[in-house]
């Protein structure tokens, strides 16, 4: 806060004079949406039952169009009119899930901040029970996926990709976890300051320590459309959170290397020794050469190519653009 000469003045904490009645805590959903026109309406429908079950709460829920081309903002404004709790940020375009949901945090004000997905995957009903959790004292509470409906090859590679992430990444990332999840003021304030471009959420949220716990659920079918991580996306996520967490994939360049040197050293050896003891024969040494020579080349294209990635990700780091661009913000007052 700041006063007309932009000097700093202290922010009172508001302390709770214990005969007013208290004010009662501000939950914040960041729902993101992409094109979820078949769902959307429903979704809100679903939320708001659920949360009337919890009138103890104030509740806010801030839509966040990722520049929806199906007719999903319009239905977002609708249903704003309808309930002075919605706020729709409207993003100028398409910028991704992750960065959906960082732009979503940025607006919120709760003393919780839940984000979930807007495709009915997520049950609203089972934010309740992050609730729950919260006032049970955790500070960041992940909803696991117990079982999940979607097709055999995302559920197998998502199974293999978790527990590989969690081998070689730097924090512990939660085993099948998403971006369902629930975040005291405090750690939604630290997530903030997490910039980077390459986002990997799930990652950083799992490095800010704090107390964490879980509520396992089931996670439902998509009721509409299709998804929107294409196996081209899910691979660039799963890039963003090895790269993002984990220098992993340089070491085994190096061991890769290293294997390569043993081995080219002993074929140097064999080489040599061939020349010199069976000269008549040393025209056979070809295949040892194609064998080497496409071996180094083979490891030398693959410790590039992961090279490359990471440094990729640095250039887009230092250009230091901004995350996201917001179109505008609406809230419909209810008078
Ligand atoms: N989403 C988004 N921007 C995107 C892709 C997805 O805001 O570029 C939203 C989408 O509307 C949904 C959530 O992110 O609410 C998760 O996307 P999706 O259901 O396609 O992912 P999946 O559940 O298949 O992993
Ligand atoms: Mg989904």
């Amino acid at each position: 806060m700041s006063d007309m000469l932009g000097t700093e003045v202290p922010v009172p904490v508001p302390v709770q004079a214990s005969t007013e009645p208290a004010e009662p805590p501000l939950v914040s959903y960041v729902l993101p949406v992409y094109d979820e026109i078949g769902a959307i309406r429903r979704f809100h429908e679903q939320l708001a039952g659920a949360v009337a079950e919890r009138p103890e709460f104030d509740y806010e829920f801030i839509y966040v169009n990722d520049g929806s081309t199906d007719g999903s903002l319009r239905a977002l404004h609708d249903i704003a009119k309808n309930d002075e709790r919605v706020r729709v940020v409207d993003l100028a375009r398409n910028f991704g899930h992750q960065i959906a949901i960082t732009a979503g945090l940025d607006h919120a004000d709760g003393d919780a901040v839940i984000t979930m997905d807007t495709d009915l995957q997520d049950p609203p009903e089972v934010s309740l029970a992050l609730l729950d959790e919260w006032l049970d004292g955790a500070e960041i509470v992940s909803a696991r996926r117990g079982t999940r409906q979607d097709s055999k090859f995302k559920r197998a590679t998502a199974h293999a990709y978790y527990r590989v992430l969690r081998r070689c990444a730097d924090v512990k990332i939660p085993l099948d976890t998403g971006d369902f999840r629930l975040l005291d003021r405090r750690a939604a304030e630290e997530l903030r300051g997490f910039r980077e471009r390459s986002r990997f959420i799930r990652g950083m949220v799992a490095s800010m320590g704090f107390e964490q716990s879980e509520v396992v659920f089931d996670r439902d079918e998509r009721v509409t459309g299709n998804t929107k991580y294409p196996l081209r996306r899910m691979l660039r996520l799963a890039a963003d959170g090895v790269t993002g967490f984990s220098t992993a994939p340089l070491k085994l360049i190096t061991r890769i290397g290293f294997a390569g040197l043993v081995l080219s050293a002993i074929g140097i050896l064999y080489a040599v020794g061939m020349r010199v003891f069976l000269p008549e024969v040393t025209v056979s040494g070809w295949t040892m050469l194609m064998v080497v020579l496409l071996f180094v080349g083979g490891a030398q294209m693959l410790s590039l190519g992961v090279i490359g990635g990471y440094i990729g990700r640095i250039y887009h780091e230092v250009q230091q653009r901004p995350l996201y661009i917001v179109r505008d913000v609406v809230r419909y007052d209810a008078d």
